[in-house]
């Protein structure tokens, strides 16, 4: 096997992945309309289920060709019943790309807004459910990317069951590394992409959810043709395939991640991540950077740094010097303040922070600003 430049990914996905998983990708061309094409799925989603521990019989994964967004568009557009309103639980980006889609659809919502760096509060979405007896779809995301915080999933769900509605969580950021029980934490949906926990490639999103209530949605008003989620549900049980074409390739390397998933299991994959997310939190301390979320809020994935106060920061020079040395760094998603995130996804482990830190540093201090960094208050 030949061997590909190892970039170390610390952007919030896509991840860095291992060369059996690219590798993975190069197969005989085939036509994904061939029986032996559409077993290989029927292992897939199976396999996307029990990775939130969902029973087979009550849950389902529904595959999508397109980036995670796509997942977003599809539960909103197609899981609203007729004269229900959508309650949106939006303290970041992500959220609030959610609030969006309602926008674009002109679907009827509640845009329930929080500080960016704090947990949104229960007895706040109580309030809401009661003022608006009419909530027919409660969505929250789990670990607001945009900023790291762990949003409290189980509580919201269980609020959202106590009123009746369905409840939709965004998971893209931390399906497959977090780890997840549908049914415990009071899910009915949830979502997430081959390239961020999986560590395969993007094109392939996915909707883990209640079977039941897919196929109650049957009757729900129709707001999309590509991004409905029972008729692709419904194609899928009739025929075994996407209702249109998949993306073949990236398919396969979801299937190799799988295996590779299996195999380092769970319990292992999440503490590696959480060595790596140590690492990452030791690295930013000791050069004195500030963090957006308090420790014991964080999901254990995204780190949230804010810039310095220093006249020589200049995060483009800072991002060019690590990309130039194989680390990619990403800035911050939060109106107010300036931030860069540095991300514990992907097949890296702490020895790669060390490395990073090395040439993070260097950076700095080729660009003259002071260690440790500084701030004004
Ligand atoms: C990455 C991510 C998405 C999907 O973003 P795309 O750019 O469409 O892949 C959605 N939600 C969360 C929370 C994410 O982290």
């Amino acid at each position: 096997m030949e061997t590909i430049k190892r970039n170390i990914l610390l952007n919030p996905g896509p991840s860095t992945t291992t060369d059996s998983v690219k590798f993975a990708q190069v197969v005989p061309d085939i036509c994904p309309r061939e029986k032996e094409f559409a077993g290989l799925m029927k292992g897939l989603r199976e396999d996307l289920v029990r990775i939130v521990h969902g029973d087979l019989e009550k849950y389902t994964s529904v595959l999508f060709c397109g980036s995670g967004t796509i997942n977003i568009d599809v539960c909103l557009n197609s899981l609203l019943p007729e004269n229900k309103k959508v309650l949106v639980i939006n303290n970041g980006a992500y959220s609030t790309r959610a609030v969006e889609v309602c926008q674009y659809y002109g679907l009827p919502y509640i845009d329930l807004r929080f500080p960016v760096d704090q947990i949104p509060d229960l007895a706040v979405i109580e309030d809401a459910f009661r003022n608006n007896p009419d909530i027919g779809l409660v969505y929250a995301t789990h670990n607001e990317t945009g900023t790291g915080i762990l949003n409290p999933i189980k509580e919201i769900g269980a609020l959202a069951h106590k009123f009746g509605a369905a409840f939709a969580v965004d998971t893209t950021s931390t399906y497959a590394m977090r780890p997840i029980n549908i049914e415990d934490d009071n899910i009915d949906f949830c979502m997430a992409s081959a390239q961020k926990g999986l560590m395969a490639f993007t094109g392939l999103s996915f909707i883990v959810g209640n079977r039941k209530m897919i196929k109650k949605s049957a009757d729900y008003p129709k707001r999309s043709y590509y991004c409905n989620l029972f008729l692709q549900y419904d194609f899928f049980e009739k025929t075994g395939e996407m209702h249109f074409t998949p993306p073949v390739q990236t398919i396969y390397a979801a299937i190799q991640a799988l295996r590779e998933y299996w195999a380092e299991g769970e319990k292992a994959k999440w503490a590696r991540h959480t060595r790596v997310f140590h690492a990452i939190n030791r690295g930013l301390d000791e050069l004195g950077f500030r963090q957006v979320i308090k420790p014991e809020w964080r999901a254990g994935l995204v780190s949230s740094a804010i810039y310095p106060d220093d006249p020589n920061w200049d995060f483009e020079v800072v991002h060019n010097y690590c990309y130039e040395r194989g680390f990619t760094i990403y800035p911050g998603k939060i109106s107010k303040t300036n931030t860069f995130r540095l991300c514990a996804l992907g097949a890296i482990d702490e020895g790669d922070i060390r490395e990073f830190f090395k040439v993070f540093k260097k950076a700095l201090e080729n660009t003259g600003v002071q260690i440790p960094v500084r701030y004004n208050d």
